[in-house]
């Protein structure tokens, strides 16, 4: 092949740029991708003996309200009507998440109206006074110390392994708090997971004559053809892979969290009711355990072994799989670095993940790359 793009990755980032090019431009795309299979973390397979598709990164829900991204998603899947929902074991006792009415009356033990409970929690927050400055400030100015505590404080310590004052505020602006009945934990007006699995939706966007995938190909093994020396300068790339990776770690890593998973098969038909079971209590060791048969109810799965998933968080060292970007000062700094060496290589396009070193959804990775593409890729390709 004689590509006039290299992507490196094959995320959703990745792909959504080599589509794009393939289809809008009539352009030939090289994806080179690391790992024996495509799709980056969002990548789900079947699990052997019982055939129930779990997620080998983690639990992956689609959501948006991007009405762009939402109508481009739907070129290459539908979606089934599936509704996250997310409940948390504390102390024993199961409680709906996110935080609301029906968690603060479960956990008072009371029949609170919406009111009653804004003024229960408004006096309990009322310690915060100045704006939120950390995570732990932040979370109490929301719904008090009590449930902070219980629900948010545990969770949190086994996730991070930081002291939650060390954390920004920003991390838990995801978790919204109700003071109504609704525990469906995204707000997002289109939400759903692909009928027919990640897999396939992500195999659907690389389905084009113009697009070549080589997988187990690293773009920095001096062995292969298309590699950064052989490639950078010649012909235009996007770059998907860790950013101080690219830059050969010059003013150091940033760090990362990793997630490890133990999964197995159980010998019940149906083993926690629910996909995902969070655990609050710091004594427990795992975050969550996800039972991944409940992410599709409409599939014709067996009735008396299900697949469960118990997942621990951990700072990643150098080999491991960078989940979730820490953001310590020190990494804003030494991202601020990389940023500068960014605009020394015009005919490189770092995007996604691991390319901006920002926590991304499926839709802002997806988003942001038909962003790049109409702002950055397609103009230098006709350049
Ligand atoms: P990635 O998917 O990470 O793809 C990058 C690819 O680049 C990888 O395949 C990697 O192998 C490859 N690569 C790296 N270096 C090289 C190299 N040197 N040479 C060749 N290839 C290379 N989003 C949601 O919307 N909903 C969720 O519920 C959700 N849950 C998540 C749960 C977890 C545990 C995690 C970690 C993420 C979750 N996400 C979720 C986020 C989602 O995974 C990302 O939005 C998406 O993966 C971003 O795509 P990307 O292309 O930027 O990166
Ligand atoms: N969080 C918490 N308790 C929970 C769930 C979440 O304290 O039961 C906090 C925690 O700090 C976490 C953040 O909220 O890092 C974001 O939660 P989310 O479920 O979005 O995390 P993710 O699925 O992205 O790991």
């Amino acid at each position: 092949m004689n590509p006039d793009l290299i992507v490196v990755g094959s995320g959703f980032f990745g792909l959504t740029v080599a589509e794009r090019v393939a289809n809008e431009l009539g352009l030939k795309v090289l994806v080179l991708e690391r790992r024996s299979h495509l799709g980056g973390n969002a990548y789900s397979e079947r699990e052997p003996e019982t055939g129930i598709e779990v997620h080998r990164y983690g639990a992956h829900l689609f959501h948006t309200s991007n009405q762009r991204v939402w109508e481009y998603v739907n070129r290459f899947t539908t979606f089934t009507p599936y509704v996250h929902r997310v409940y948390s074991n504390v102390g024993g006792e199961v409680f709906p998440l996110p935080i609301n009415l029906g968690t603060v009356n479960q956990f008072f033990r009371a029949a609170h109206t919406p009111d009653e409970a804004r003024a229960l929690v408004a006096e309990q927050a009322a310690e915060i006074t100045a704006s939120p400055e950390n995570l732990e400030e932040k979370g109490i100015s929301l719904i008090g110390r009590p449930l902070y505590e219980a629900f948010i404080k545990g969770y949190t310590a086994k996730q991070w392994q930081t002291d939650p004052r060390e954390l920004p505020a920003s991390i838990i602006s995801r978790l919204p708090v109700r003071y109504n009945y609704d525990n469906r934990y995204f707000n997002d007006d289109f939400e759903g997971l692909p009928t027919d699995g990640y897999t396939a939706w992500l195999e659907r966007m690389a389905d084009h004559p113009n697009i070549e995938i080589r997988l187990d190909t690293d773009f920095f093994d001096p062995e292969q053809p298309f590699n950064k020396d052989a490639v950078v300068g010649r012909i235009p790339v996007v770059y998907t892979g860790p950013v101080d990776r690219y830059f050969d770690y010059e003013h150091g890593r940033l760090s990362w969290r990793t997630l490890d998973f133990e999964q197995e098969v159980v010998e019940v038909g149906d083993f926690q009711g629910t996909s995902v079971m969070n655990y609050g209590d710091e004594e427990v060791p795992f975050t969550r355990i996800l039972e991944f048969r409940h992410f599709h109810p409409e599939r014709d799965y067996p009735s008396d072994r299900t697949v469960i998933v118990r997942e621990f968080s951990r700072f990643a060292e150098a080999d491991d799989e960078p989940y979730y970007p820490v953001n310590t000062p020190d990494d804003r700094e030494r991202l601020k670095k990389y940023r500068d060496d960014m605009e020394s290589q015009p005919q490189v396009i770092f995007g996604g993940r691991l390319g901006t070193y920002q926590y991304l959804d499926m839709h802002m990775a997806i988003g942001s790359a038909l962003s790049a593409f109409d702002n950055k890729v397609a103009p230098l390709l006709k350049s």
